[in-house]
């Protein structure tokens, strides 16, 4: 009876239950362990200079290991981060295992480049400047190899107290970037106001640029808008040699995707560059 009872209730728990309330709950704790236990990596992506092929950059992009699921992708886990205040954790620990990395690559003889870190906006607390500056003395990198990437939410939400603090990290020597520059926010005032060094152009915009007039309308309009405020640009998610080929005719400076290289583990990426300045 008891035994008939219980599963009773367990079946109309189960039938009942939100299974997307469970699944972010699951994701949760998984993430509170995956800190504790060190089950994330960095991948490190290259950016390179459209017009002279040289490295310009590394993107650090997020890697959760789990012990049953396997590899869950950012774009699971980020927003459940993001929402149970966890990112902040999480988000210290890359900014400090992108720079600890990054000096890593440096002292082996590697060219300096900056290492960029996708910022989410909770992260954006008070005093996320004293974050950075503790991570950069701690790994001992020099600020100008530390890039943020930001998004427009961020840059949007908070007005002045966003600006001084986005002014400090710039004191710094910090570069600040906008992450998926297009998709967000329609207000361009922000460019003016906050000490910008690079904009990011979307990969949805970079995807259809060969066959969409509107695409490449958007594209061709934010180079120009970049240029214009003395920023650069960098288009991400170009997957070929044409996509390759329209970017460079309308004037964009950078370029990132898997037409030149994945996200790599920086001892992978270490192996390619060698095996590529070999064969040169
Ligand atoms: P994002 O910052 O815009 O990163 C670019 C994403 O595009 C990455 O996905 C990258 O692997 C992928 N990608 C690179 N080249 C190509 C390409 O040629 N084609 C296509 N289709 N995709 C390409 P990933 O690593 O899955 O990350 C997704 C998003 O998750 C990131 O978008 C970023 O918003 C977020 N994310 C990743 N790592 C972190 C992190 O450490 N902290 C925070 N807050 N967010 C992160
Ligand atoms: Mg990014
Ligand atoms: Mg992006
Ligand atoms: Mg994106």
């Amino acid at each position: 009876q008891a035994k008939e009872k219980g599963r009773n209730t367990y079946q109309f728990f189960t039938e009942d239950m939100n299974f997307a309330v469970l699944e972010r709950l699951t994701i949760e704790s998984g993430l509170r362990q995956a800190l504790d236990h060190g089950a994330f990596v960095l991948e490190f992506q290259p950016q390179y200079d459209i017009a002279t092929h040289r490295l310009v950059g590394l993107e650090a992009l997020i890697r959760w290991q789990h012990p049953e699921w396997g590899r869950v992708p950012p774009s699971r886990f980020i927003p459940i981060a993001e929402d149970s205040g966890l990112i902040v954790l999480i988000g210290e620990w890359v900014i400090h295992e992108a720079c600890r990395q990054n000096v890593y690559r440096q002292s082996l003889g590697f060219e300096k480049v900056p290492v960029a870190v996708n910022i989410a906006s909770p992260q954006f607390i008070q005093r996320f400047e004293d974050v950075v500056e503790r991570v950069l003395s701690e790994t001992g990198m020099e600020p100008q190899y530390l890039e943020l990437e930001l998004t427009e939410g961020i840059v949007m939400q908070g007005e002045s107290s966003i600006q001084k603090r986005l002014h400090k990290l710039k004191d710094m020597g910090v570069k600040l970037a906008i992450d998926d520059f297009g998709t967000g926010y329609s207000s361009l005032s922000y460019l003016k106001r906050f000490p910008i060094d690079r904009l990011k152009i979307d990969q949805s915009f970079v995807r259809d640029i060969i066959d969409d007039q509107d695409d490449l309308a958007i594209t061709r309009a934010v180079i120009s808008l970049g240029h214009s405020l003395r920023l650069l640009v960098i288009a991400e998610g170009v997957e070929t040699e044409q996509q390759l080929a329209f970017l460079r005719e309308v004037g964009c400076d950078q370029a990132q995707g898997f037409y030149f290289s994945p996200p790599l583990s920086i001892k992978a990426l270490g192996d390619w560059f060698f095996q590529n300045s070999k064969a040169s």
